[in-house]
C-alpha cells in the first residue's frame, strides 16, 4: 500500500523514544494526511538510565510521561504501555496476546514495528534484543493470531473480533524497499525526540548537536537514495500475496 492510502496505523515499539527516533517523520506525515495513529510500547523502561538513586517505578513513570508528550507533539491519538520489564523481553504467548488485543482494538491498515532480525550493518542500538523480540512478536500477532478467532479465545470474550491488517513496515537499511520523504516534517520529528529528556543526556541540552549528530544523518543517507533531503526507510511485509 502507498503511504497516501493509509487511514489507520498501529505503532508497536519496545521502548519510549523508539518510535520517534526510528520513524517519527513517517508518523508525522501519516497524522498530517488524516490517518489515526496509536502507539503501543511493550516495555516499561525501568532498567534504563544509569542513576541508581532513581527508583524503577519513578524512571518508568518519567519515561511514560515523556512518551505521552512526544506522541502529543506528533498528533498520535493514544499510547498503551504493556509494562513488560525491559532488557528481558522475549517472544511469549503473553506478549503476543497483549499485542493482538491492541490490533483487534485499534483495527489498523498498517502496522509499524521494529526490525525483527539483526541488521549487521546497523549500530548496536538498532539491534537491541527488546527491539527484535517486539518486531517478531508483532509479526506473529498480525499473522495469524489477530485474524484467527480460535487463537487467544479470551479476547472474543472481551468483545475483540478478529482483524486483518494489510501490511507491516519495519525499519530497514540495505534491504529497504519503501522510502518516505520526511523533509517537510523533520522539525516536528526533532520536537518529539526532544521530549525524551531522560534519554537525551548525551546531548547536554544541545538540541542542534543532537539533530546534527544522531537524528539527521540516517535521514540524509536515506534521502540521498531517492533524491530528497530527508527520508525514512522501511522493509514492507504484506499480509497477503
Ligand atoms: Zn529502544
Amino acid at each position: 500500500m502507498l503511504l497516501e492510502d493509509v487511514r489507520t496505523v498501529l505503532v508497536v515499539v519496545a521502548h519510549c523514544d523508539d518510535a520517534e527516533w526510528m520513524f517519527g517523520g513517517t508518523v508525522a506525515r501519516l497524522v498530517g494526511q488524516g490517518a489515526v495513529v496509536d502507539y503501543v510500547v511493550t516495555t516499561d523502561g525501568s532498567s534504563g538510565g544509569v542513576d541508581l538513586d532513581v527508583s524503577d517505578a519513578e524512571l518508568a513513570a518519567t519515561r511514560a510521561h515523556e512518551q505521552r508528550e512526544a506522541a502529543r507533539v506528533l498528533g498520535v491519538r493514544d499510547v498503551t504501555f504493556l509494562g513488560f520489564h525491559n532488557d528481558e523481553l522475549t517472544v511469549t504467548v503473553a506478549l503476543k496476546r497483549a499485542i493482538v488485543r491492541e490490533i483487534r482494538r485499534t483495527r489498523p491498515d498498517l502496522v509499524l514495528t521494529l526490525t525483527p532480525y539483526r541488521a549487521m550493518d546497523a549500530p548496536m542500538g538498532w539491534n537491541h534484543a527488546d527491539h527484535i523480540a517486539t518486531g517478531e512478536a508483532t509479526l506473529q500477532a498480525v499473522y495469524p493470531e489477530a485474524l484467527m478467532p480460535r487463537i487467544h479465545p479470551g479476547l472474543l470474550d472481551e468483545g475483540l473480533e478478529p482483524h486483518e491488517a494489510d501490511e507491516v513496515w519495519v525499519p530497514a537499511l540495505a534491504d529497504a524497499d519503501r522510502y518516505v520523504d520526511v523533509s517537510a516534517v523533520v522539525e516536528t520529528k526533532m520536537d518529539a525526540v526532544w521530549c525524551h529528556r531522560s534519554q537525551n543526556g548525551e546531548a547536554n541540552g544541545d538540541r542542534g548537536w543532537m539533530f546534527a549528530h544522531h537524528i539527521a544523518p540516517p535521514m540524509v543517507e536515506a534521502g540521498d537514495r531517492i533524491g530528497v533531503r530527508h527520508a525514512e526507510r522501511f522493509r514492507r511485509v504484506r499480509v497477503r500475496g
